[in-house]
């Protein structure tokens, strides 16, 4: 199952962990992806124990660099050649409260660091060690779930536990043309009646509507949200609209639901946690969306794309800053406050393509 090009360095890093002591393993949706022969940079691998010094080794053998993720006992290299190596230590979960994020523990035991997974198409294993490379593990019924096109969870409380899985659940459903097993969906159908994905952080749901809107086959995500009733968790009066697929960039998506949503759209872009470059951008499309005039200096590429999606019969002028400044509306005699009127008028000419020069607005005063 392991994928040629991976195989030579996964075993190096077996090879190295066994040297320690350590059981190693590649876990979670790269197993699934492997299967399913999809081309993945992300790999996940666990470990039996302490595997900093496994992370430094592979910084120094392939290059990159290193990043610890102290509460999760976590540490993620980024390799020269574009991998990801999500490298944790294998651990035991459990949630104080509803939504709450988990108290972890380190356990030696894979099958409890398979337990603590979101669905058992992501939870199974192959161990990387040298004696025992390649052998799978699956528990929980990985392989018999991914053939059949079922989106499982591992136990009754996992929506409760976690909701952002609700969300998850969709999306790999979407993604992969699955369903939801039988029990699972009417969980996920009580969990919707409880408000369960109120009970986490705005920061969370962000991450995970971020990565829906990542999604190739977004189209078919929305889909399930709607089918679900999960979409009003987004923002009241938020569906879906063809003009998402005229990007692929999930940014850009964030602008064109957000100018979708019309007046409650700014509140929508500060609800969510995102980049503040991100969301200055976003908000400036969604102004000039909501203003209908054309603008006074030039757009990003970025709202531009944003405008051209939700407004496609748009003349190619309108997003072009205004054609005359202040000061020209000065120099043919008008002064005050009929400056800006008058520069506000032009601007919405523009916009609607009846005004493409500065000889053409000259020419309306
Ligand atoms: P993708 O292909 O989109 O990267 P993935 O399955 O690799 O999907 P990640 O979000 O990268 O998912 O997470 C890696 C692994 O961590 C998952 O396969 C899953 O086993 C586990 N995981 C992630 N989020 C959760 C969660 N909320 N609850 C339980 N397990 C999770």
């Amino acid at each position: 199952m392991i994928p040629e090009k991976y195989k030579e360095q996964l075993y190096t890093v077996g090879e190295y962990a066994n040297k320690l002591g350590l059981k190693a393993w590649v876990v979670g949706g790269a197993v699934r992806d492997f299967y399913l022969k999809r081309d993945t940079l992300d790999i996940d691998l666990a470990f039996s124990g302490n595997q900093e010094s496994v992370a430094g080794f592979c910084v120094k053998k392939w290059g990159g660099d290193k990043h610890k993720f102290s509460r999760f006992y976590t540490y993620r290299v980024s390799l020269g050649n574009g991998m990801k190596l999500d490298m944790v230590r294998t651990r035991k979960e459990t949630y104080p409260f509803p939504g709450s994020l988990p108290q972890v523990e380190p356990s030696p035991n894979i099958k409890d660091d398979l337990f603590r997974r979101d669905f058992t198409t992501n939870a199974w294993c192959f161990s990387i060690n040298p004696d025992t490379f390649g052998k799978c593990y699956d528990p929980f019924g990985a392989q018999k779930d991914i053939d059949g096109g079922l989106v499982r969870i591992l136990h009754d409380k996992s929506f409760l536990d976690d909701p952002t899985r609700m969300f998850r659940a969709v999306r790999f459903a979407g993604r992969f043309g699955w369903k939801l097993a039988p029990k699972t969906e009417r969980l996920l159908r009580e969990a919707v009646k409880g408000e369960y994905p109120l009970l986490v952080t705005r920061d969370r749901f962000t991450h995970e509507l971020i990565k829906i809107l990542e999604e190739e086959r977004v189209k078919e995500i929305f889909a399930l949200m709607d089918k679900y009733d999960l979409l009003k968790f987004a923002w009241p009066g938020l569906t879906w609209h063809e003009s998402l697929l005229k990007t692929k960039n999930a940014m850009e998506r964030v602008g064109i639901l957000a100018c979708l949503l019309g007046a409650s759209g700014e509140e929508f872009v500060r609800s969510l946690r995102l980049p503040a470059a991100s969301a200055h951008e976003i908000l400036g499309a969604w102004k000039v969306y909501q203003e209908k005039m054309s603008p006074l200096a030039p757009l990003s590429d970025m709202k531009k794309n944003i405008l051209r999606a939700v407004l496609p019969g748009l003349p190619a002028s309108a997003l072009e800053p205004c054609v005359v400044r202040g000061q020209d509306l000065k120099e043919k005699g008008l002064s005050g406050r009929k400056i800006s009127t008058t520069l506000e008028e032009i601007r919405r000419a523009q916009w609607q393509g009846k005004i493409k020069n500065k000889e053409d607005a000259l020419a309306t005063l």
